[in-house]
């Protein structure tokens, strides 16, 4: 079947079969909206409002102090993570929520070097990334090798076929975003991880634009260290903790500058000198937004209903159709799409450039399809299975055209700093 003979009534009938469409009804979202925004802000779980107002009204305005103990505060980060676990091939006691992806990265990266600095390779200097990669992990990485001096750098590489050869005898740790938050390209995780230890390096993964997107499987990769966000695919809410990913046999030489007193081996003995505790906790730093950190689990809620291959096959079929309806629909505009056609290295976003991406994305919010823009010229459209359907394809697919067809867009229109 072409895309051009594709209806919109075929898009409601696959809406109709589709395995996935109960779990729409899990969330809130306004009436007239359509929403490709699921990579950048997650849509709201309807259970997270009454949890909301149990974390406030009882918990805090009750409870008080005793819901330290009463009702987990102490536990959330590693419960949290225990549930998210299973999302990114992680196992019990691996995870913890916690501080932002930043501070994460941060304390991942501090531990990599650590790490190779007791070995063999303690020589090694080098951190290697993408300079695709989203700036604040660049700025991380050079921050922290800034304040380390004794010559640790950022390497900057400017395609993913020069990656294998920057893994090179002066790479100590090599940081990637598994999902590109542009393009939406996905890396061979396995690959590149057996590529970095075949050289002596170690690897960091982010996996903002994955956990909850795309399967990840951490152990089956070998991965070293990962982190990711919750308020994205996962739908934690906006400013959501992050979370980080040790493995076990990484833990007991898991050492990092923030030692705060949430990851001491006795923290309310308020002793004097700093020892760490065992495990996972090590990742903690100090006391968390809890009004925050507890409503990830009203998205992790939704999460435990299905699974990440039906997830996987919804977001491949969606962003398929996304593509072909826009190619076929809009062909006699200049749209590129940005994001690879092949499955295995694609996200669950679909970018198109256009000339005036970021006029035509400001007149498709306008009429209520939210997507984003980033530079330069790109157009963003995330995917969330559990709540788009392919009718919603359609939809945001015509209104696409009819702006385009009738250039119904203000080119000279300011651009904001949000969305
Ligand atoms: C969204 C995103 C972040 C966000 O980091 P915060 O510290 O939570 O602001 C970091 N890295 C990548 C790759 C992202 O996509």
């Amino acid at each position: 079947m072409t895309a051009i003979n594709i209806s919109r009534e075929a898009c409601v009938a696959r809406d109709e079969r589709d395995p996935l469409r109960a779990l729409r009804e899990r969330f809130d979202l306004p009436d007239g909206v359509i929403y490709l925004d699921g990579n950048s802000l997650g849509a709201r779980p309807k259970a997270a409002l009454q949890r909301a107002q149990d974390v406030v009204a009882r918990e805090w305005g009750e409870d008080l102090i005793r819901s330290w103990n009463t009702a987990s505060w102490f536990d959330l980060p590693k419960r949290l993570g225990n549930r998210l676990a299973p999302l990114i091939g992680a196992r019990e006691g691996e995870v913890v929520v916690t501080d932002t992806t930043s501070l994460n990265l941060f304390k991942a990266l501090a531990a990599a070097l650590h790490l190779q600095a007791g070995g063999p390779n303690a020589a090694r200097r080098t951190i290697v990334t993408e300079r695709s990669n989203f700036p604040t992990d660049i700025y991380m990485a050079e921050g922290l090798a800034q304040w380390l001096q004794q010559g640790y750098r950022v390497r900057l590489v400017d395609s993913t076929e020069e990656l294998p050869a920057a893994v090179d005898e002066d790479c100590a740790v090599l940081m990637l975003t598994h999902v590109n938050y542009r393009t939406g390209y996905q890396h061979d995780m396995a690959h590149l991880t057996r590529h970095a230890h075949a050289n002596g390096a170690l690897t960091v993964w982010d996996l903002a634009h994955s956990a909850g997107a795309v399967p990840v499987d951490l152990h089956a990769a070998e991965a070293d260290f990962a982190v990711g966000c919750t308020y994205k695919y996962l739908n934690g809410g906006p400013g959501a903790p992050a979370f980080i990913w040790v493995p076990q046999h990484h833990q007991e030489h898991f050492a990092h500058p923030l030692t705060g007193w949430w990851s001491h081996a006795r923290p309310f003995a308020m002793a004097h000198g700093f020892s760490p505790c065992d495990g996972i906790g090590r990742a903690l730093c100090g006391t968390q937004p809890v009004v925050s950190l507890a409503l990830v689990e009203c998205g992790l809620d939704v999460f435990e209903q299905t699974t990440m291959a039906a997830i996987r096959e919804k977001s491949l079929a969606l962003t398929d159709l996304f593509i072909e309806l826009v190619e076929s629909r809009c062909a006699s505009h200049p749209l590129g799409l940005v994001t690879p056609r092949e499955h295995a290295r694609r996200g669950s976003q679909a970018s198109f450039n256009h000339p005036h991406g970021y006029a035509v994305m400001a007149a498709l919010i306008e009429r209520g399809v939210i997507g984003d823009y980033r530079e330069p010229e790109i157009m963003r459209f995330g995917f969330t299975p559990l709540y788009t359907g392919y009718a919603d394809v359609w939809d945001a697919v015509g209104i696409l055209k009819d702006i385009l067809d009738r250039s119904a867009y203000d080119v000279g229109a300011e651009r904001s700093a949000v969305t």
